[in-house]
């Protein structure tokens, strides 16, 4: 249903491109989208580079769907403000600020219909909408009513960019799919983007957060963002991992929560031997070339042990008032998961740094020129 613009202005705009699988990033002028009359046109203020741009960019997720095309422009984390709007958008106006979630819903489907807009039957991700993208100076919003998401007073663009996709993605899976009440334990596997948001939510919430890493300094940052415990994993077999991690719980019984914000064959394995009986996994990390999406799993454990694992994707569009409402009123923080501020013209440099997890917390683009 999402599909590229009709029509494209004779104005044109900087974007940083993508020539192809692991190929060049450069910016070129290109034109910019004209809204449809349900889209908003949206002049991008601040703009993530996620691991998932990474994915995609290294040719991954093609197994689910998702096919990176020659001269796309990624970037799918957006703080902005509407430039213009389509004859039937009424939710926002010109001149608002307002965020994109990468999970662009119809708003009318099954799922829709239940607030489950993350899990739209019509979905797609703005970054593979030609127009859409984030690394430009302008991006178009479709089906603005639902997908354009106004900023309260007290966020502004940056805080929009760091919030999606990794911060409202922790937000769905710690608070939404992991279901996290005060006082329970929670490990969080993949101290990233992802991970670091899910430490600090987990913990405003009142879990006791055990951060899960290969990494010393992602681990010293995970304390300092609110993990009572942190565990490095290097050179450890999941089920040691798991066993570590069972130890630093109530009578070793093992946490009542675990996240994988990785995705991959160890984390998700680390994440099951770390649960407790009856403890749930929310799984949040896609996987890479090493495992195509395929992942064997303890069936026996997870019988025996009464294990429960949940996907998480995204964030309901209907579920970002709480989440803005503590952003807010300063209860959580993503700016301060903003490591490094870049120019469009560093897009492929930080993509290199991604190669060999050397970017820590989240790198925005805040210079479109
Ligand atoms: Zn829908
Ligand atoms: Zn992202």
């Amino acid at each position: 249903m999402f599909e590229a613009p009709k029509a494209w202005s004779s104005q044109s705009m900087k974007a940083a491109q993508i020539e192809g699988v692991r190929g060049r990033i450069s910016v070129a002028d290109i034109r910019v989208p004209e809204p449809g009359p349900d889209d908003a046109l949206i002049r991008v203020v601040a703009s993530g580079i996620c691991r998932s741009d990474w994915h995609l960019w290294n040719g991954d997720w093609e197994w689910v769907g998702m096919k990176l095309q020659p001269g796309a422009v990624l970037g799918h984390e957006i703080g902005g403000i509407v430039e213009a709007v389509g004859a039937n958008v009424t939710s926002v106006r010109r001149g608002q600020r307002v965020t994109v979630p990468f999970n662009l819903a119809c708003g009318h489907c099954h799922h829709c219909a239940r607030g489950e807009q993350n899990i739209c039957d019509n979905a797609a991700v703005p970054h593979l909408i030609p127009g859409s993208g984030g690394w430009a100076q302008y991006m178009r919003a479709p089906n603005a009513n639902l997908n354009c998401i106004p900023l309260p007073e007290g966020v502004d663009e940056l805080t929009a960019a760091a919030l999606g996709c990794r911060y409202m993605t922790a937000w769905r899976a710690i608070q939404g799919r992991g279901a996290l009440r005060g006082g329970e334990s929670v490990a969080v596997f993949g101290c990233g983007g992802v991970g670091q948001a899910a430490i600090e939510i987990a913990a405003s919430l009142g879990g006791r957060v055990i951060a899960v890493d290969v990494d010393d300094a992602k681990l010293a940052r995970a304390r300092e963002i609110g993990a009572h415990r942190v565990v490095n994993a290097h050179g450890l077999a999941p089920e040691k991992v798991g066993e570590t991690v069972r130890r630093i719980t109530e009578r070793d019984a093992g946490v009542d929560l675990a996240v994988d914000a990785l995705g991959s064959v160890a984390t998700v394995h680390g994440a099951l031997h770390a649960l407790r009986k009856g403890g749930r996994l929310s799984q949040v990390g896609l996987t890479s070339q090493a495992e195509k999406g395929v992942v064997a799993i303890p069936m026996d454990m997870i019988v025996l042990r009464e294990l429960e694992i949940r996907g998480s994707l995204g964030n309901p569009q209907s579920e970002y008032e709480d989440l803005l409402g503590l952003v807010a009123s300063k209860r959580l923080n993503p700016t301060a998961l903003v490591s490094r501020t870049v120019s469009l013209n560093d897009v492929e440099s930080v993509l290199h740094d991604m190669d060999a997890f050397k970017t820590s917390g989240y790198v925005v683009i805040t210079d479109f020129n």
